[in-house]
């Protein structure tokens, strides 16, 4: 299946909550321990929101939900985002 977006599409969202590019972030899985960038994960933006998962054990990674007025953004996937900093 092949139905899924690179991390990229979520640079956009992203940059709207957080003001800066993420998608050279860095995450590590809580479920297997693999380390991707977001512009890794494979995102689907047809589940409720947009969902990132890891390409490694399917794990999700992000969930981020829009509502008009707020933006929810559940990273329990990942143990840190790792953001590089000038
Ligand atoms: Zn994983």
């Amino acid at each position: 299946m092949t139905d899924y977006l690179d991390g990229n599409v979520l640079a956009g969202p992203l940059r709207e909550v957080f003001g800066v590019d993420l998608t050279t972030a860095g995450t590590r899985c809580v479920g297997c321990g693999q380390a991707a960038h977001v512009a890794e994960l494979r995102v689907f933006t047809d589940a409720p929101g947009i969902v990132a998962r890891c390409s490694g054990c399917d794990n999700v990674i992000m969930r981020l939900v829009r509502t008009p007025d707020a933006a929810w953004l559940d990273l329990r996937g990942t143990t840190a985002l790792r953001v590089p900093l000038g």
